[in-house]
């Protein structure tokens, strides 16, 4: 059966549920638990008359493929899923499906640092303009609005600062304007956010992060919408950004114990932040759990759960930070994040070091900010490392 005609989402009602079962071949296959890797480049010809239905792997329609997809689209009630071979690959090949030559996109201003450069040093070349938005001040949008612009674009929590934007005036301006509402999703997981239930049209991951959760691979998805999901397969499927078998088949492993990684991964970093503002030597904590967040009500409405990510500032400016770093011994300092193994970076040289020092100070990304991406390692041994770490 095509991706496109399966039902997903109604077989199932809870998410942990889905994230076992949804996508699982009916019957399974020689009665094989764990679904196996076909690792085949192509299939038999079976008289398919498009070649968007012809089976290779790079049309995205291997048996892997389609489990994944059906249980992606499942886990934020959306109507379709479709997983590529990065994160930036489910952003770039999405952008380019909304957007043609001459068209114009509204983007939140803080945003991860890859997708900040595509559109700061890509955009142009591709024909296509854009403008920052302060995603927090819905008055302020109207005036950026052009004849040609289509589409407007957030991230659930944003990336380094932990800004939780005005989500719901997101999709009430889209619908307004008739403008496609794409949401980076990475940060909160459809564990605590599912964009397509809020009326999002799309909903994209780095599955690299938190739905594999394993490190191991490098992979993405869009959710959402059946048909714009059907364009932006047909145009990944000229542009080839597609995921590889081996590596779906370890998405489709990993993704099983998203929930029950995620809501650890939630309390761990709810005690580092409370620990971390307390701390005489802690200048400032970025966390949306924390009741001293601008939109910690907003958060609480909106998610399940305030995430397992975390960026701080200490006293001691950009020394105290790099001594912090080298005196930790749990975090691996390490760019990306939602693995098992709690990360630390500082993002100026990491995941913002494509950002001019002006653009990062204008968005208030000192060369001193810390992110943290807290694993499930045991919330007592993480707290007493940075404990020890701060004296
Ligand atoms: N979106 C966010 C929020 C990210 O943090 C990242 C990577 O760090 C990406 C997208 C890009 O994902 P990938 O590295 O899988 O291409």
């Amino acid at each position: 059966m095509k991706t496109e005609e399966r039902s997903v989402g109604t077989k199932y009602k809870h998410l942990d549920t889905k994230l076992v079962h949804a996508g699982e071949p009916e019957p399974r296959i020689k009665g094989a638990v764990s679904l196996p890797i076909f690792q085949s480049a192509m299939f038999e010809y079976a008289g398919e008359t498009n070649y968007h239905d012809l089976k290779y792997i790079r049309l995205n329609n291997t048996p892997n493929h389609v489990a994944l997809h059906e249980k992606l689209a499942a886990l934020e009630s959306a109507e379709a899923a479709l997983v590529t071979a990065s994160g930036m690959a489910a952003i770039s090949t999405s952008l380019l499906t909304v957007l043609s030559h001459g068209d114009h996109l509204l983007i939140q201003a803080h945003l991860y640092g890859g997708t900040h450069d595509l559109v700061t040093k890509d955009f142009a070349s591709f024909g296509l303009s854009y403008d920052f938005i302060d995603a927090d001040d819905p008055e302020s949008w109207k005036s950026k609005l052009r004849p040609k612009t289509q589409a407007i674009y957030v991230e659930t929590v944003s990336n380094p600062l932990l800004q939780v934007a005005d989500l719901k005036s997101v999709v009430a301006f889209a619908k307004a304007n008739g403008l496609v509402s794409m949401i980076d999703n990475t940060f909160a997981s459809p564990v605590n956010f599912r964009p397509p239930e809020h009326g999002f049209d799309l909903s994209l991951h780095s599955c690299t992060k938190y739905l594999n959760g394993h490190s191991d691979i490098v992979a993405g998805a869009c959710i959402g919408r059946r048909d714009l999901i059907q364009e932006i397969t047909h145009k990944l499927n000229h542009l080839g950004g597609s995921l590889d078998p081996h590596a779906a088949f370890l998405l489709y492993r990993g993704v099983k114990t998203l929930g029950v990684r995620v809501r650890y991964q939630n309390e761990s970093a709810l005690k580092l932040a409370r620990f971390l503002e307390k701390h005489s030597a802690v200048a400032k904590v970025n966390y949306p759990g924390l009741e001293s967040h601008p939109r910690h009500q907003r958060a609480r409405e909106l998610f399940d759960g305030f995430g397992g990510m975390l960026s701080f500032e200490l006293k001691g400016g950009l020394e105290a930070s790099e001594r912090f770093m080298q005196k930790a011994k749990i975090p691996i300092p390490a760019p990306s994040l939602g693995g098992v193994e709690s990360l630390m970076t500082r993002p100026s040289t990491t995941s913002h070091s494509g950002m001019s020092p002006e653009d990062r100070k204008k968005l208030g990304i000192s060369d001193s900010l810390i992110r943290i991406s807290v694993g499930i390692e045991t919330t007592e041994d993480l707290l007493e490392d940075f404990d020890q770490a701060l004296k």
